[in-house]
């Protein structure tokens, strides 16, 4: 059993008599019942969020909107959100029919914080689990431990009686990690003067039109805050395309993928994961809003810090600035938020929804023009 507080326990103790009635939460976790002042609940989550449906009628963003206010556990509605987009296999880069690895397996990463109790979990390189959203839930629930990777995430996830599948490719996924698999070098590695990229044969698949903007970066971030001022989040991947095998990006990393603090606000990420992950941007960002800043410029200083850090002649386009993309979405104790990236086309958008319902809001950019100017 988790440690917590004292006054956790006066919170949770309080809650307990008030809350009786309450839906109880995964594992008989009760919510915490706090008494702030002028929270507006909301639920924000990359654009994938109010997009996929997985043959039902809700997007992530709003069932988990419905389930927060209907009184749920923040974290246990926001996982249920990202489930549909995990199982949805139209979606190419989180969970079932995520793009695989370069040996063509799809390698999952995920991520949980539940504000209110400050405990965390995550999994790592996890195959054969649609759903690893759920597995790093119980890592959180279920272990003393944040993070289990690979075999022993799946050892772990078998014994807690998920179900393990062979293959989590869909027929898309394998078609198109055989046509690139067919395009590039085998061993796909940098080449020594680190001037190659697999940008490359990337662009060569979006001039063919195989493959899309939208579908060269994944990832789902869904943030969330209830009427009482608890705060959660999760973040689930399948992590960048044709990745190295055993490739672990910025997802389930504690302050890179996610990060966040129930008196502060949340912050999540998708993206460029070794840049997010060589500033654990998330945490920066935290820390930002902890100093009194708006989710907005919280999260555009934390943008700024990986251009900065950016250095390496690969990483940078002809103006000097970095040529790749990052986004983070950043919510603050009231309920206020923002959607910030390196750069923003004209279909860049993020998930908020309020009682206003759920919509795609745009999102700020740090520079100008984009990634490849
Ligand atoms: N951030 C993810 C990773 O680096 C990928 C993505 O969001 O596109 O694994």
């Amino acid at each position: 059993m988790a440690r917590i507080t004292r006054r956790e326990f006066v919170v949770t103790g309080t809650a307990a008599g008030l809350a009786a009635a309450a839906p109880r939460a995964a594992f008989g976790r009760a919510p915490a019942v706090r008494t702030r002042q002028s929270v507006r609940p909301v639920v924000i989550s990359s654009a994938n969020g109010n997009r996929f449906r997985n043959g039902g009628s809700e997007t992530c963003v709003e069932l988990a909107f419905r389930r927060i206010t209907a009184g749920d556990d923040v974290l246990n509605s926001l996982v249920a959100g990202v489930n549909i987009v995990e199982l949805d296999p139209e979606d190419a880069s989180v969970g079932y029919g995520g793009r695989p690895n370069a040996d063509g397996v799809v390698q999952l990463d995920a991520c949980c914080m539940h504000g209110p109790t400050r405990r965390a979990g995550g999994v790592a390189a996890l195959e054969g689990v649609r759903t690893p959203s759920n597995v790093a839930q119980a890592v959180m629930d279920q272990t003393d431990h944040h993070l289990l990777v690979g075999p022993g995430a799946q050892i772990f996830a078998r014994n807690m009686g998920f179900e393990i599948e062979d293959d989590l490719n869909t027929d898309r996924s394998r078609r198109m990690w055989l046509e690139w698999k067919r395009r590039i070098d085998p061993s796909h590695y940098l080449h020594p003067d680190r001037e190659h990229a697999r940008r490359d044969v990337d662009a060569e698949l979006l001039a063919a039109g195989l493959l899309t903007e939208d579908e060269r970066y994944g990832t789902i971030n869904c943030d969330g805050i209830s009427p009482d001022g608890q705060i959660c989040g999760v973040t689930t991947t399948s992590g960048l395309a044709w990745k190295i095998p055993g490739r672990v990006g910025d997802s389930p990393i504690l302050g890179a993928g996610l990060y966040l603090d129930n008196e502060v606000g949340a912050v999540g990420s998708t993206g460029r994961g070794e840049a997010n992950l060589y500033n654990l941007t998330s945490f920066l960002i935290t820390e930002f809003l902890r100093q009194g800043m708006t989710p907005k410029d919280a999260g555009l200083a934390g943008l700024r810090r990986i251009q900065e850090n950016t250095v390496e002649r690969r990483l940078l386009n002809r103006r000097g600035l970095p040529n790749f993309g990052v986004t983070f979405y950043v919510l603050n104790t009231t309920g206020d938020y923002a959607g910030v990236s390196m750069y923003v086309g004209q279909n860049s958008r993020y998930a908020v929804c309020t009682e206003n319902g759920a919509e795609l809001v745009p999102l700020e950019p740090l520079l100008d023009g984009a990634a490849s100017d």
